[in-house]
C-alpha cells in the first residue's frame, strides 16, 4: 500500500494557481494545500463566514457559494461554509469534503473560466481576522509521545517514569473546550494552588511554572452513534484535518492537583489552535508508515491494521519559536527553542479515533482531539520547557542574553508545522501564537 491510494488530481505537483502567490516556491499555501478557517475582514462587523488560503490570499466561501459557479455536492458543501462555524460541512463527510476540494482545485488553476469571477471572492489575508472554526464541542487530550511521556514522568516519579499502561493504552483525558481560543491573542496567567516540594502546605497565587505544550490538533468531521465504535479502517475517514495546537499548562498547579484524576486546572485556563485545518485529503502525500518497536507490546487486533502500518503516520514537522518583551522592544525576531515531527508519535490519529470510541463513545462534528505534547527522541526536539529545562534546573540561554526556565509575562509563544517530501509541493499550516499577560 502506497500513498498513491490516497492522491487524486488535487495532489498534482504540476498544478498552479492563477492565483500568483500560490506559486511562490515555500509558500504555505499552494494550490495542493486548500486550507479551511472562519475569517472576516479584520475591525470590521462582517458575519463570519468559511474561508480557503490561496497564496497570501483568502477565498470567501460565502462570496464563492453566492457566485452561483459552483454545482452540485460542492455547491451543498459552500452553502455550508457560508455559515459562522464549519460544523455543518464538516458532518456532511468524506464525499462532500473531497468534491469540494476537487471543485476549488479546479476553478483555482490556472486556466479556469471561473477566474474572472472568483477573483472578486478574494481577500488579502494580512487584512483578516479569525474566529475559531467551529464549535468544539468535546475536547480530549491524548498523549502520544513516547518521549514526552518519559521524560515528563522522570520529573514526576524519577523511579517509575512510563506506567505500565503506556504501551498498551493510548492514554488520554477529557478536556476543556469552553477555553480554547483562536491564535493571535493573549492570556492571564493563571493562578491556583501550588505545594513546593519542602513545604509542609499548598499556598495560593500566580503560577510560577507556567509552560506551553507543541501539540497537534484532531478535528473530528462525521461522527458515529453513541453505543456504535469506529473501526481502524474506517477512523480517518471521520477525520476531517489537523490544525496546530498550543496547549499551555501549569505545572506547578498541575504536580499538586494531578492525582488520583489528572490534570484539571493546570490545563484549563488556556489553549489555542491555528486557525486554518489542513484537510487530511491535503495531508495524503505526507502520509507515512507506522511502526511499533518490536521489543514493545504489538497494538491489540482492534487498534492494529495494514493500512495504519503503511500509512498510518503524518510527517509534519513542527517548530516552537519564543518572542519575550525584550526582543519585542528591540525589534529582535523571535527564537526558535525546538522542533520535532508528528511521526514519532507512539499512537497513530486512527488508533486514537478507533480507542475513543472502542466503548461506544460518541464523536460529533467538530470534537478536537490533542495529540499530546509532541517531543522526538533528542533533547532538542522536546515539545515543552518543562523538558527543554529540565524542570527548571537548566534554564534556556536566549541570543539576547535573557533565559528562560518557564514563561515569564510579555513572552508570544509561536508554533509553526511543515510537510516537505520529495515528488510533492509542500505546504504549512500557518502559525499558532498567543501572549502571556500578567496575572490579574
Ligand atoms: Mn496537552
Amino acid at each position: 500500500m502506497s500513498n498513491h491510494s490516497l492522491l487524486n488530481e488535487t495532489h498534482d505537483p504540476q498544478l498552479t494557481s492563477w492565483v500568483e502567490s500560490a506559486n511562490v516556491p515555500g509558500n504555505e499555501f499552494p494550490i495542493q494545500n486548500l486550507p479551511f478557517a472562519i475569517f472576516r475582514v479584520k475591525g470590521s462587523s462582517e458575519n463570519f463566514r468559511g474561508g480557503v488560503a490561496i497564496g497570501d490570499q483568502v477565498l470567501d466561501l460565502a462570496a464563492a457559494q453566492a457566485s452561483g459557479i459552483f454545482e452540485g455536492i460542492a455547491q451543498q458543501a459552500l452553502a455550508a461554509c457560508s455559515k459562522d462555524q464549519l460544523n455543518d460541512f464538516m458532518a456532511m463527510g468524506k464525499e462532500a469534503w473531497s468534491s469540494l476540494r476537487a471543485a476549488l482545485s479546479k476553478a483555482l488553476a490556472v486556466g479556469s473560466s471561473a477566474q474572472a469571477q472568483l477573483t472578486n471572492c478574494l481577500v488579502v489575508q494580512a487584512d483578516v481576522e479569525y474566529a475559531l472554526p467551529c464549535r468544539i464541542g468535546d475536547y480530549t487530550d491524548f498523549y502520544t509521545s513516547i518521549h514526552h511521556a518519559t521524560s515528563v514522568g522522570k520529573k514526576f516519579r524519577p523511579d517509575n517514569p512510563l506506567l505500565p499502561n503506556y504501551k498498551w493504552v493510548p492514554i488520554g483525558y477529557h478536556g476543556r473546550a469552553s477555553s480554547i481560543e483562536v491564535s493571535g491573542g493573549s492570556f492571564k496567567r493563571p493562578k491556583g494552588q501550588t505545594k513546593a516540594p519542602t513545604a509542609t502546605e499548598p499556598s495560593f497565587g500566580p503560577c510560577k511554572r507556567l509552560d506551553y505544550e507543541l501539540e497537534v490538533g484532531i478535528f473530528v468531521g462525521q461522527g458515529n452513534d453513541l453505543g456504535s465504535a469506529i473501526t481502524i479502517d474506517k477512523a480517518e475517514d471521520h477525520v476531517f484535518g489537523l490544525c496546530l495546537f498550543n496547549d499551555w499548562s501549569a505545572r506547578d498547579i498541575q504536580g499538586w492537583e494531578y492525582q488520583p484524576l489528572g490534570p484539571f486546572l493546570s490545563k484549563s485556563f488556556a489553549s489555542t489552535i491555528s486557525p486554518w485545518i489542513v484537510t487530511t485529503e491535503a495531508l495524503a502525500p505526507f502520509k507515512s508508515s507506522w511502526t511499533r518497536d518490536e521489543n514493545d507490546p504489538q497494538p491489540m487486533p482492534y487498534l492494529e491494521s495494514e493500512q495504519n502500518r503503511a500509512l498510518g503516520s503524518f510527517d509534519i514537522e513542527l517548530q516552537v519559536y519564543l518572542e519575550t518583551e525584550k526582543m519585542r522592544a528591540n525589534s529582535e525576531a523571535a527564537v526558535k527553542l525546538s522542533q520535532s515531527n508528528f511521526n514519532d508519535s507512539y499512537w497513530t490519529v486512527a488508533q486514537m479515533v478507533t480507542h475513543h470510541t472502542v466503548n461506544g463513545c460518541n464523536l460529533r462534528a467538530g470534537d478536537m482531539f490533542g495529540s499530546g505534547t509532541q517531543s522526538g527522541p533528542k533533547p532538542e526536539e522536546a515539545g515543552s520547557l518543562l523538558e527543554l529545562s529540565n524542570a527548571g534546573s537548566e534554564p534556556v540561554s536566549l541570543p539576547n542574553g535573557e533565559t528562560r526556565t518557564f514563561l515569564e509575562d510579555g513572552d508570544n509563544v509561536i508554533m509553526k508545522g511543515y510537510c516537505q517530501k520529495a515528488g510533492a509541493v509542500s505546504i504549512g499550516f500557518g502559525l499558532v501564537e498567543a501572549k502571556v499577560l500578567p496575572a490579574e
